[in-house]
């Protein structure tokens, strides 16, 4: 594992020194804060190639679901706020109302059906087998999905060729984060919007639970946002960030938002 590992400063603003969070950081791996920017970040991730097969996420997640339902660790209280309320998990109308039924790229697209008809679909995805699988579902639908890393397979879209740009349980993962968001912004129309949906690390309860939060995985999360450092690696990149769980953020496991390009 050593042998793939890279050192990294934090990804948003590039600062070496961080201050490592011991009680988060099990066996090798270096769990820090930027001493910058604060953000919470894995400092030595596997390399993509590793990610392609050795730790591909489809594989730890199969894993998480052979754990069965109920298996994360929640306090009581935290269950019972978000049962109240929490709604449907299915973000297609949001997408439609959002994006105008225009054509959508998901990153990290997984099988590559999040994104329906009307809309057009397009995708990135770096494991070998979901990538097969999702390209023959967007191509039937009119878009295809590239093969490769968020952070570099971006750039091979067109300049401002889509109206949105989904990146679902993604962000946490991605080595290069202003690399994909920099990217994001240049094939985003003026008008689209970006929707990203990472776990919260500000959440109530990774704060009563603590190592033993479902947002810790080690080594496929590679970032830890908080609403303040996402919209701040959000503003570097040129981006206004819009909360879209507002009400149920704070004790929420995860951090929705809507990022649109900032005014020149
Ligand atoms: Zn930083």
């Amino acid at each position: 594992m050593k042998d793939t590992a890279v050192q990294r400063n934090c990804p948003t603003c590039g600062t070496a020194e961080a201050t490592p969070i011991a009680a988060y950081s099990p066996g090798d791996w270096q769990l820090a804060t930027c001493a910058g920017c604060g953000l919470t970040y894995l400092r030595n991730p596997p390399a993509y190639e590793a990610l392609e097969e050795d730790f591909a996420w489809e594989k730890t997640y199969e894993k998480k679901k052979e754990r069965g339902p109920g298996s994360t660790p929640l306090s009581p209280v935290v269950r019972r706020l978000r049962g109240a309320l929490f709604g449907h998990r299915d973000k297609t109308e949001s997408f439609r109302r959002w994006f105008r039924d225009g054509h959508v790229l998901d990153i990290g697209c997984g099988t590559g059906d999040r994104i329906k008809p009307p809309m057009t679909p397009y995708g990135i995805e770096l494991s070998n087998a979901l990538h097969a699988q999702a390209d023959a579902t967007m191509r039937a639908a009119g878009g295809y999905c590239q093969h490769g890393a968020g952070a570099e397979a971006i750039w091979n879209f067109d300049e401002r060729q889509f109206d949105g740009i989904v990146m679902f349980s993604y962000l946490e993962h991605e080595v290069d984060v202003m690399g994909v968001l920099k990217g994001a912004h240049r094939a985003l129309k003026d008008s689209g919007a970006v929707f990203v949906r990472v776990p919260n690390y500000g959440s109530l309860n990774r704060r009563i639970i603590g190592p033993k939060w479902c947002g810790f995985r080690y080594p496929d999360h590679v970032n830890y946002f908080t609403l303040r450092t996402l919209t701040d690696t959000a503003r570097r990149a040129g981006f206004t960030t819009q909360l879209i769980n507002r009400v149920s953020r704070p004790i929420d496991d995860n951090i929705s938002v809507l990022l649109r390009k900032a005014a020149a």
